[in-house]
């Protein structure tokens, strides 16, 4: 093989998201201008904040009832787990391939992860959390949609069925992806989404928490912080919902603000179209991936449409050293790989081991899984062409550090 790769480098950017766009720009200066950037504070009783008008556009776009926006994905998970009332140390089960708030948000809310297999799909292993539900009588599943894989949702709401177990869903890959036909987040009991920057909107922070419980919907808006200002939101329950939580439930201040919400607005108009933006790209380099026969791809569910912003793919042949040797190749060429596999979080990437402060035995399944597993966002400032070159130089480099 020549040394001379017949791809040239690439020159993107992989952390360049599209800026945001005039219409939304406008939107935040008109908050800028009226000063009025809280989301309760609105000049008369009757005016409806841009918080209030994003929450019930989401519920509209979600399909739910009622939706709230916060300070962050990881926020409303942790919100979600209070509003069910988890307990000190309750355990909560939970991937063990996803990102670090996900463990966080639970420690954050006082419970245990119970961290669950991962199968080479890179979702949920239904077997061993059928066996850990039953093993640790837990209430909750904290069911992470890493990277926009859905597992057969189905088959978990089965489970949830069978150990009476409440379904929180972290939807932070998959907004504006469905499963049977319906948005992904509405299978479960309550849903969290993420708007920060490498999401699918783009508030630099933010999130949402979605449901169609009067309960739970009631409970979330006063542990977001709304002190009694409750009737301000629209995609809300009755007053009467709060009347029996109002004075139990804790202000945990984590509110989303106009300024947010005002830019989101605009960009929940174009998410469909977006996602399929991202769709093209991931299809384009899947199928130059999949043309390799060393490099193994995760499949998806039949019933599943998802909304790939990144790609992960395995080379399950590389030994140590080809490991290496295959990222600094591609590195050298302009495509820069996160790697699972790695002992040391590096960046976002981190392994379950990496999370000290969760008690975990050995999980052999997920350790085989993410041993080679690559993993590269695909923003939308790369064109059609760009992701075929991306992919051709992953190719390209795998057969040659391979011979
Ligand atoms: C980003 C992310 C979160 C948390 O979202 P933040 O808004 O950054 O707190 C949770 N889960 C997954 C899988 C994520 O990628």
């Amino acid at each position: 093989m020549p040394d001379t790769p017949a791809t040239q480098p690439f020159t993107g950017n992989f952390t360049q998201q599209e800026a945001i766009s005039d219409e939304a720009i406008d939107a935040a200066v008109e908050v800028l201008r009226s000063g009025r950037l809280h989301r309760y504070n609105v000049a008369n009783a009757t005016e409806l904040s841009e918080t209030a008008l994003l929450e019930t556009e989401f519920a509209a776009y979600q399909g739910q009832r009622y939706a709230l926006a916060l300070a962050s994905g990881g926020y409303a998970m942790q919100t979600a787990l209070r509003a069910i009332d988890l307990q000190a140390n309750e355990p909560v089960l939970t991937n063990a391939f996803t990102l670090s708030p996900v463990p966080g948000a639970i420690d954050a809310a006082g419970g245990k992860p119970v961290l669950i297999e991962t199968t080479s799909d890179l979702v949920i292993d239904l077997e061993h959390l059928d066996k850990a539900a039953s093993e640790t009588q837990a209430r909750v599943l904290m069911l992470s949609h890493m990277r926009g894989h859905i597992v057969d949702m189905d088959a978990v709401c089965a489970l949830a069925k069978k150990h009476k177990i409440i379904i929180i869903e972290d939807c932070a890959h998959t907004m504006g992806a469905s499963f049977n036909g319906v948005k992904s987040g509405t299978h479960g009991d309550i849903a969290c989404f993420s708007t920060q920057t490498y999401k699918h909107m783009n508030s630099g922070e933010g999130g949402f928490l979605t449901t169609n419980s009067d309960e739970l919907m009631a409970r979330s808006i006063i542990l977001s912080g709304s002190y009694m200002l409750y009737e301000r939101h629209q995609a809300a329950p009755p007053p009467e919902a709060f009347e029996k939580i109002r004075l139990q439930t804790p202000n945990c201040s984590g509110r989303m603000d106009n300024l947010r919400a005002a830019i989101l607005r605009p960009q929940l108009r174009t998410l469909d179209k977006n996602c399929s933006r991202w769709n093209e790209r991931y299809q384009r380099i899947n199928k130059t991936l999949s043309s390799c026969n060393a490099i193994a791809l995760p499949k998806s569910h039949v019933n599943a449409v998802e909304v790939f912003s990144s790609f992960q793919f395995s080379v399950p042949d590389f030994n140590d050293e080809q490991n290496k040797l295959f990222m600094k190749r591609c590195y050298d060429l302009g495509v820069e790989l996160k790697w699972f596999g790695d002992k040391d979080p590096v960046a976002y990437t981190s392994r379950y081991e990496s999370w000290a402060y969760v008690n975990s035995t050995t999980l052999e399944n997920t350790d085989k899984v993410l041993h080679r597993l690559y993993d590269c966002r695909i923003p939308l400032t790369f064109s059609i062409d760009d992701c075929e070159q991306i992919a051709q130089i992953i190719v390209e480099q795998t057969n040659h550090t391979l011979t």
